[in-house]
């Protein structure tokens, strides 16, 4: 018997060129999470589905995070075969991929998303995504420029977009937030989208509609950087007391 490989391919109908093109996919039961940073970044034992989430036609060059793939409006497919024609070379997107070629397919995303001015809610998401990808390789510089582009971009979407497309609810959009200005270095911007979150959970229409899981994460946090702050400011102390005496 075959081995059975952890993905596989699958053919579907680019929605822009219309050409058949090859994706992969990971098998489930392959999929197993280790753990999570507090922004949602996962870790697996071995292969990472987040990997396999960028989808590209290598006819056309049309790329859009798996979920959202197919919703290429008509005006996104005329703008795609317009602004790539002539500039893109064919090539094939299946098969197993590394962090490299992962972060290859999502920065094709992002061009896209740049040339069809995507919303500000999938830019956040790849962003974050991208992020994500140079985390896995201890790229901080990286890590940190996509960070706050995300950052920028959840914002963005939560004053504008969000509550509207209802993809992400706002209480989840909120954490998130309030996540990255702490990754940031923001602790006290960080610290009012938590506290905005806690003080609509004390309100019995609103505690409903709040994710129990994001609840929990915002009160872990806000302890965390109120911790953080405490240790700042003894470290300070003592600084303060070896500098006088
Ligand atoms: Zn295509």
């Amino acid at each position: 018997m075959p081995e059975i490989k952890p993905y596989y391919n699958s053919t579907i109908i680019c929605p822009v060129c219309n050409k058949q093109i090859q994706v992969t996919k990971v098998r489930s039961k392959f999929v197993k999470l280790i753990k999570q940073d507090e922004d949602f970044c996962p870790y697996y034992e071995s292969i990472n589905p987040i990997f396999y989430e960028a989808w590209i036609c290598g006819n056309c060059g049309y790329a859009a995070h798996s979920t959202v793939f197919n919703n290429a409006t008509t005006n996104d497919q005329r703008v795609i075969l317009n602004k790539l024609k002539g500039k893109w070379t064919k090539r094939e997107f299946s098969g197993e991929r590394d962090v490299e070629k992962a972060l290859e397919a999502f920065k094709i995303v992002l061009y896209n998303l740049q040339l069809r001015s995507g919303s500000f809610s999938e830019f956040a998401k790849i962003c974050l995504r991208l992020a994500w990808l140079y985390r896995y390789k201890g790229e901080w510089v990286n890590e940190h420029k996509f960070l706050k582009f995300s950052y920028d971009y959840y914002k963005k979407s939560y004053t504008g977009e969000y509550l509207k497309d209802g993809k992400l609810d706002e209480y989840t959009c909120m954490y998130i937030i309030g996540e990255l200005a702490r990754r940031l270095g923001n602790n006290e911007e960080a610290l009012q989208w938590l506290g905005r979150l806690i003080t609509a959970s004390a309100r019995a229409d609103e505690k409903g509609r709040i994710p129990p899981v994001i609840l929990e994460n915002t009160q872990n946090l806000i302890y965390d950087i109120r911790e953080a702050q405490k240790k700042k400011k003894m470290s300070g102390t003592e600084y303060d007391n070896k500098k006088t005496s």
